[in-house]
């Protein structure tokens, strides 16, 4: 049906590229491109016996533009899917824009030397998409992502008015590291070391990191303790979904990986400020990823599962109501399938969804679009084959 550039070779791109190919009907041919052309050619190698997509490679730095332009002008791709990581969103904007190729991301933009996401970069290209006649679909993740259409869902289906939403993420799963992190480990310390916020009343409310705490007990994992962070689809969803009162986001952690982060911090080594060592220039964070485990190698390790969802409150028919639209993922049931864990494969999976829905003109809307902004039923109906089926709760434990 068509063609798919995949920008990235990492944890989530290595899930996505293998769920294009168990696709191949859709994605009849992808290009690999990444900052690593090895890691691109292993996983073609390995892939490519069992499908019938055509699977291409090249090395492409995306930090710059004219590399990106010239590999699209090459392939011709029908979608971009930017699984790189946030520094490159705008660059692979700018490509996408010059040759009127789709684009599909899962994290929002993030300067290098600021650790603040924000979609404000992202959100001013809208104009420029519309004119060009082509689609941007931000957040095609899990979180962001899933929890987006789970939102539009429920208040397409379940809600006259939703008031509250509370994103619950829990990962029950245990690697056996004493601190190793399940994504990207600079953009994941970045993520929960910073100020915690959430949006009540129309504004943001700031916390200290990790100052609120709640504890939970999670469907199929059990009793967690989770923690209030900053994340990016509350600002989208603040503004998409009509009659929101308030919007936190929640995350377990274990005491062990706390007690490490805290360590890291006080001695500095969490830190995104270079710093001169022995004549060179290192950024604390950027070395303390280099000594961390690869979450790519985390796959055979990792047991346990993962639960993630959203808990809406608002009034259906003039009466209040609640609902809990939740996913449990195994993360040796994953590692079965595909060979990664379960937080790679909760991003991959919707990652390619969302590419699929954009290539085949399922989503089609010129500019530049959170999630949640579109028709939500085709995503649910493709998450539930594509290996990441929901589960409804019409009578949950709410969070204090
Ligand atoms: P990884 O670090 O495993 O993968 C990133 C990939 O991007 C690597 O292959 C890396 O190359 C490549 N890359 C980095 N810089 C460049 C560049 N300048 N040019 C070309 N390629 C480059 O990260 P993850 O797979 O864990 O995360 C990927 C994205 O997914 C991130 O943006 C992350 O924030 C997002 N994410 C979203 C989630 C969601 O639910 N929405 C959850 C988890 C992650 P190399 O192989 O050489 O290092």
């Amino acid at each position: 049906m068509g063609k798919a550039l995949i920008i990235g070779c990492g944890g989530v791109a290595s899930v996505a590229i293998a769920k294009c190919c168990q696709n191949s009907e859709v994605f009849t041919e992808i290009m690999i491109a990444s900052r690593t052309l090895s890691k691109c050619d292993a996983l073609k190698e390995k892939l490519q016996p069992t499908t019938k997509t055509i699977i291409h490679t090249r090395k492409v730095d995306a930090d710059k533009v004219d590399e990106l332009v010239a590999i699209m002008e090459e392939f011709k791709p029908d979608v971009c899917l930017n699984l790189a990581l946030p520094y490159q969103d705008l660059t692979i904007m700018d490509a996408c824009l010059a040759t009127k190729t789709p684009y599909v991301d899962t994290a929002n933009y993030e300067p290098v030397d600021t650790a603040k996401f924000e979609y404000k970069w992202q959100w001013a290209y809208h104009d420029r998409f519309k004119e060009a006649g082509i689609t941007a679909l931000l957040g095609s993740g899990f979180d962001p992502g899933v929890t987006g259409v789970f939102s539009a869902y429920a208040l397409k289906h379940q809600f006259d008015e939703i008031n509250y939403i509370d994103i619950l993420d829990c990962n029950g799963g245990d690697h056996g590291y004493p601190f190793a992190t399940n994504f990207n480990p600079e953009i994941n310390i970045r993520e929960v070391s910073a100020k915690g916020s959430y949006w009540e009343d129309g504004k943001w409310i700031e916390t200290e990191p990790m100052e609120i705490k709640r504890v939970y007990n999670f469907d199929q994992v059990g009793e967690k303790d989770m923690y209030l962070l900053h994340h990016e689809e509350l600002e989208s969803l603040g503004k998409n979904i009509p009659g929101i009162k308030r919007i936190r986001f929640f995350m377990t952690f274990g005491q062990s990986y706390l007690t490490h982060l805290k360590c890291l911090e006080n001695v500095g080594m969490t830190s995104i400020e270079p710093v001169i060592y022995e004549g060179h220039e290192i950024v604390p964070l950027q070395f303390l990823k280099f000594m961390l485990p690869d979450p790519a190698t985390l796959g055979p390790r990792t047991v346990g599962k993962t639960n993630i969802g959203c808990i809406f409150k608002g009034k259906k028919d003039g009466k209040e109501k609640k609902y809990y639209l939740y996913n449990v993922c195994d993360h040796q049931e994953c590692y079965k399938e595909v060979g990664s864990q379960a937080i790679s494969y909760t991003t991959g999976v919707p990652a390619m969804i969302g590419a699929m829905l954009i290539m085949q003109g399922t989503w089609k809307r010129p500019g530049v679009y959170n999630i949640e902004e579109f028709d939500p039923d085709p995503f649910m109906d493709a998450l539930n084959k594509w290996g990441l089926p929901w589960i409804e709760d019409f009578n949950p434990v709410e969070v204090e």
